[in-house]
């Protein structure tokens, strides 16, 4: 497991080391786009030169647009890759750190019954926010970007995400998990997002 880390590590190391030399920012899609309604086609060359290439400019994407998570199919790409990453975001200020990571072929394997309902936003749909209510904590299994299967559980913000994202990949985005059409709306005009208290998410 350890060893597994560490490789997971060198990984992340030399993505960062490629952003240092030269930094990719792709065209995000936006709500509309028929590539962001259907279910994304699952990976299976990890050895190929362009997956990695995809990731690590995935990669700088989300930072460039501070973005917590993305999917290729934001990016036009209708493959199942994850990558996330919380760090010090101002589109999430209150959210927990959470290391850059990459999911391919990620699939929910288990949801708590506790639920919580908690502000989101998504880059494909800019401006807006909305009051969504999902698992607090759930399984997933996936791949990493070496082709290895992982398996993990995880809560909070950071289970909030993955479902996000695992959403995106069977073409769900968040506004068709809304239980209240009048808790989606622009962030600058939504008052209670305006008033959020110290302990939300977002
Ligand atoms: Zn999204």
């Amino acid at each position: 497991m350890q060893n597994r880390v560490a490789e997971s590590y060198t990984i992340m190391s030399d993505f960062v080391k490629k952003l240092d030399k030269s930094m990719t920012v792709l065209k995000i899609v936006k709500m509309g786009d028929p590539v962001l309604s259907v279910k994304s086609v699952p990976v299976t060359d990890f050895n190929d030169d362009k997956l990695q290439q995809r990731i690590s400019d995935m990669v700088d994407t989300m930072r460039h647009y501070q973005g917590v998570g993305l999917v290729a199919p934001q990016t036009g790409l209708s493959q199942q890759i994850v990558v996330l990453e919380v760090a010090r975001n101002t589109r999430y200020p209150e959210a927990e750190s959470i290391a850059l990571d990459i999911l391919i072929n990620p699939q929910i394997t288990a949801y708590s019954e506790e639920t919580e309902a908690a502000w989101e936003g998504c880059l494909s749909l800019p401006g807006l926010r909305g009051r969504i209510t999902r698992s607090t904590g759930i399984s997933y299994q996936a791949f990493n970007a070496a082709g290895e299967p992982v398996t993990e559980t995880v809560y909070g913000f950071h289970a909030r995400i993955i479902q996000h994202e695992i959403d995106h990949l069977n073409g769900i985005l968040y506004p068709q998990r809304l239980d209240n059409l009048l808790e989606f709306g622009f962030e600058d005009s939504l008052p209670a997002f305006q008033n959020l208290d110290k302990d939300s998410n977002i």
